[in-house]
């Protein structure tokens, strides 16, 4: 699998690794879409950030912070 790029779950748009995060001692490839912004919740404050997402090993988009879970949009 070609992980040096990801399609965004979201716009489709093409992205560039922007990053690796080490999860118990894998490297794992973190992709950033500045088209689409999601609104987190940040100690009670919305916020508008870049949708940010890794891959799973069956090449699904997912929540660096909930890897269980695939993104839906
Ligand atoms: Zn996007």
């Amino acid at each position: 699998m070609d992980v040096t790029r990801a399609k965004c779950p979201k716009c489709g748009r093409w992205l560039a690794a922007g990053g690796v995060l080490t999860i118990a001692h894998l490297e794992i490839p973190v992709y950033t879409c500045d088209e689409c912004l999601v609104t987190v919740d940040l100690f009670g404050q919305k916020h508008e950030l870049p949708l940010t997402f890794c891959l799973d090993k069956e090449g699904r988009a997912v929540d660096p912070a909930d890897p269980e879970t695939p993104l839906e949009f």
